[in-house]
């Protein structure tokens, strides 16, 4: 067992998970985004595993040449396309397919002198008002398109989601009915679903779900747990106990002395922190596991520690505590810390040390 903080990466986990979706959305090919290092469980290992996929989304080039160098041959979606037309040359030689989302993209690539054309990915914005094509610019830039030597045809046609994690959020239909308003008439295989789409609505999964968080086995639902998707939780973040101690009643623990012990308990520091990846602002009480028992850290998370109030409990130095991950939903930990398990998905740092393993 590693006594320093570690990223357990269950492959099994993963593939049900792949299973899962594909379940929850049988008519439907799945692009598995792989963006920020696979959210933080390793592109190159997660891409390996993910044989069952029909294509990879990353966010920038830099991810989608790493998948290549790493002898990845899956066709691969730059999902905010190119962000400059000398980028083109590279993606035709690397075959990766490109989101075009904006007319500068439009004009740069029916202008360019490519050897062969590329797939585009013909992004709408429905309503997130973050990138895509405008609903009434969307017949002329389909017309440039479908025309350009430069773009394999049919294209394949998108839009995102803004609020589909909330179930009550009428903004989804309404960005749905657009869509599908603005795309009438066109020829080409849709994409419209992220994780909470798939999760969440049906009606949006068309010809490519684009899963991300929901294959890292987290809910993508507003206060949302795996569990209730069947999705099983991939990484479990550890690390040991490095001091057990007591502490008198009135005692501050910790930088600025934010927790003072109520009574006399036993403290067990645990090699963990932000430098890490867990999150500072994660509050006294947050939840940690120790022998499959919860318990509270106090005080403020430092760079390499956290302090936990273990009271009686018989706990030893090295024992092994769990941050998040199974039986312990990362879903709340997020919560609690006033974020998303997205960001400590990403936020683990590179001193963490990475296992693979299976079931
Ligand atoms: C990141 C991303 C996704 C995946 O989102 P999840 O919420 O993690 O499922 C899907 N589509 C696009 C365009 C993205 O940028």
């Amino acid at each position: 067992m590693s006594r320093r903080p570690l990223a357990q990466i269950n492959t099994s986990a993963l593939l049900h998970n792949v299973q899962v979706i594909r379940d929850m959305a049988p008519n439907s090919k799945i692009l598995a985004v792989l963006k920020a290092n696979a959210y933080g469980h390793g592109l190159l290992a997660v891409a390996a595993q993910l044989k069952d996929v029909q294509a990879f989304g990353v966010a920038r080039i830099d991810e989608a040449l790493m998948l290549r160098a790493g002898g990845i041959v899956k066709p691969i979606v730059l999902l905010e396309g190119f962000f400059h037309a000398d980028e083109l040359s590279q993606i035709v030689a690397s075959n990766l397919q490109v989101v075009i989302h904006h007319p500068a993209q439009v004009e740069a690539l029916v202008k360019a002198e490519l050897e062969s054309p590329i797939h585009v990915w013909l992004k709408i914005d429905s309503g997130m008002h973050r990138l895509g094509i405008l609903p009434e610019d969307f017949q002329a830039v389909y017309q440039q398109l479908s025309s350009s030597p430069n773009v394999l045809q049919p294209m394949r046609l998108m839009t995102h989601f803004a609020s589909a994690d909330e179930l009550e959020n009428q903004a989804t239909l309404k960005q749905l009915e657009l869509f599908q308003h603005t795309i009438a008439g066109a020829v080409g295989e849709l994409s419209i679903a992220n994780s909470a789409g798939v999760v969440g609505w049906p009606q949006s999964h068309g010809d490519w779900i684009r899963p991300g968080l929901a294959l890292y086995g987290v809910s993508p639902m507003v206060e949302g747990r795996s569990a209730q998707h069947q999705l099983r939780p991939v990484m479990t973040f550890s690390s040991s106990v490095i001091a057990v101690r007591h502490v008198k009643k009135g005692d501050a623990v910790g930088y600025g002395g934010t927790w003072v012990a109520p009574k006399d308990t036993r403290l067990a520091v645990v090699a963990i922190g932000y430098g890490d990846g867990y999150p500072r602002n994660a509050p006294g009480g947050t939840p940690v596991l120790i022998n499959g028992q919860r318990f509270p850290i106090v005080g403020r998370v430092s760079m390499d520690m956290t302090t936990v109030d273990i009271g009686e409990a018989d706990i030893e130095h090295g024992a092994q505590v769990i941050l998040w991950g199974e039986h312990l939903p990362v879903e709340e930990i997020a919560e609690l810390a006033q974020t998303i398990p997205y960001e400590l998905l990403c936020n683990i740092t590179s001193r963490v040390q990475f296992r693979y393993i299976s079931d």
